[in-house]
This record gives C-alpha cells, structure tokens and sequence, in this order.
C-alpha cells in the first residue's frame, strides 16, 4: 500500500506515508520505496497518532527488481541495501544444479551484491554426495565465492553462519525445499518467515500480494523475507557484458585478442586457452554458454522459478 513503516535510529517503528513523487534515477519502477531503502521523514504528532512523512529516499548501494506483473515494461522492486545473500545448495533433495548456480551469480555480480553459498543438509550426504559437494566447492571457491557447509536440523555451520550475518542486512535464497526456513528457524526460534505459506499459497491460484519485509534478529542481523521470489533477475544484460560477470572470465578478457571477444569460435580467446588447461572449470564455461546462447528472453535471466 501507501503506507511504510520505518524503523527509526532510536528503533522505533513509525508507519510513514510518502510525500510527492519521487524519480530514482535510471529506473522506472512501479513502486518509489522498497524494503532496506534509507529514508528520511518527519514526524506528524496529532493528540492519538504518530505518524510520519518521508520526503528523501537515500541512494541504494544495490537493489534487485523484477518484471511488474501488471506492467510489464516497468520494474519492481523488491529490496534494496542487501550485504550479503546467501544462496543455499543442496545437491540431491532438492538438486541443485550447476547451471542455476551460475545463473544466480551472474545476477548477483550484475546487481553488485555479495553471495556466500551455503550447503545444507550435510548430514544426509553418504560418500558419493560428499564427493559431488566437496567439488562443487572447490569450483565456488577457486574464484572467489565463500562457501559454507551447514545442517540445518542438526545445527553444524549454524554458528558460523551467524557470524557472517552480524551487523549485516541478508538474504536467504534457493530452491523450494533447500531449507530456508529451518534455517532461519534453527537461529531464531521466534521468527516464522512467510517465504513457505506464500509460495504454497499462490501455487493454489489464489491471488495473493507478495510483500518484502526486514526482521531484526536477536543476533545483531537484519534478514528480508521476499515471499514467492527464488531469486532475482537482470533487466538488461547485453551479451557482451555477461563474461564480465564471472570473475575468473572477468580477469582474463584482456588478454584475448579482440576485444569484444565472446570467447566462442574467435581465435587466441583466453578465456578458451584457460578452460582447456582446466584453469576455468567445464561446468562454468557450459553456464556461460546457456546465458550467451540463450534467446533474448533467457539470457535476460529473467526468473528463477522453477
Ligand atoms: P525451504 O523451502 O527452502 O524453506 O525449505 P524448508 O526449510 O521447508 O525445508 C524443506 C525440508 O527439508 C523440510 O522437510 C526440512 O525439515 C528439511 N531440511 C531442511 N534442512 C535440513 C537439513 O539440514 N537436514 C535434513 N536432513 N533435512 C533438512
Ligand atoms: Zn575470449
């Protein structure tokens, strides 16, 4: 609605309405505010109320939108200010590939925020699981991503988790039933996030507004709980900015001979020349490809839903 509520510096939460229109510039969006934006307003004290106006929104560090449903040239957006998403992996109940990994990355280098992958459920890995995710490990972290091996029912990596998020505000993503909410859950009891019932909800057909809200957690952390979204997508992506978004690509692209090299078929391609001596994993140049070679609408990455 029309209505924000905000959180003051003395922690207060005051339900704010918006005064004028505001223009973020570059982007047309269907809605002027989202959830993690700095404002500033003023306070309008009537002898019962308190409310308030904002009348300046602060510049966001990031933010990450998706297509407005109604219209569907204009954007939405869905929270902005994020540190740190955390994206959770699990590698068989419910498989999580390669290819949407990468995906999930290049998007989150385009929108400039930071991503930890989190592997979950590491108790129900038997040795050939534990080989698939020990690997999958290593490709993340060869270039650069951290990477975090928890159990969500048994609390192993939890602490270590919670580290990472303090004096943070994060996100939780990943497929349906990756373990987000017993995630979230094992850290703080208390909190019942609306990512589950949402979802479950809008599969019935039901028409339901999906809103973001931030939760302040009892560990110093802030976590924004985006119902019915999986992850995020890019707006405009040109193929020739999508390598800039692997960073192992990214450090090699100026030695290639042309310099709008795609690094396909173009001879003395680094990016090539590093993949065959196993410098660039295979699974991270095949993601590459599926972007690059993606009709308009997929490697506009529009959507993580499965
Ligand atoms: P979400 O859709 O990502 O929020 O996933 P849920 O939190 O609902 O978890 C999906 C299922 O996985 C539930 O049945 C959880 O009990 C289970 N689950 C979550 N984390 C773990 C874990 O670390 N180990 C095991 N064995 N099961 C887990
Ligand atoms: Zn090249």
């Amino acid at each position: 609605g029309s209505w924000y509520t905000v959180k003051s510096q003395e922690g207060h939460f005051i339900e704010c309405r918006m005064k004028g229109k505001f223009r973020i510039k570059g982007i047309k969006s269907t809605n002027p505010i989202a959830v993690g934006d700095i404002v500033d307003y003023e306070l309008e004290e009537t002898s019962d109320t308190v409310t308030g106006t904002i009348h300046n929104i602060h510049e966001r560090k990031n933010y990450i939108v998706r297509k407005s449903v109604n219209l569907s040239h204009q954007m939405h957006i869905i929270a902005s200010n994020i540190d740190c998403v955390f994206l959770l992996v699990t590698i068989n109940n419910p498989p999580t590939t390669f290819n949407f990994i990468d995906r999930f990355l290049v998007t989150a280098e385009a929108y400039g925020i930071e991503t930890i992958l989190v592997f979950n459920k590491i108790d129900t890995f038997d040795d050939a699981t534990l080989d698939e995710q020990l690997y999958m490990q290593h490709v993340y972290q060869e270039i650069g991503y951290q990477c975090l091996r928890v159990s969500a029912a048994t609390g192993k990596g939890v602490e270590e988790l919670k580290q990472l998020m303090i004096g943070k505000v994060t996100m939780f993503s990943g497929h349906s039933g990756v373990g987000k909410s017993t995630l979230v859950n094992a850290m703080e009891p208390t909190l019942h996030l609306k990512t589950k019932t949402i979802s479950e909800a809008s599969k019935q057909g039901q028409h339901t507004t999906t809103f973001a809200e931030m939760y302040d957690l009892s560990f110093d952390a802030r976590i924004i709980d985006t119902p019915g979204i999986k992850g995020f997508g890019i707006v405009d992506m040109e193929k020739e900015e999508i390598s800039g978004y692997f960073p192992e690509f990214f450090k090699l692209k100026d030695q290639c001979k042309f310099n709008n090299c795609l690094h396909k078929e173009e001879p003395h391609c680094a990016i090539k020349a590093a993949l065959e001596k196993d410098e660039i994993a295979w699974s991270r140049y095949n993601s590459y490809l599926k972007i690059l070679e993606g009709d308009d609408e997929n490697y506009r990455v529009d959507s993580f839903d499965e």
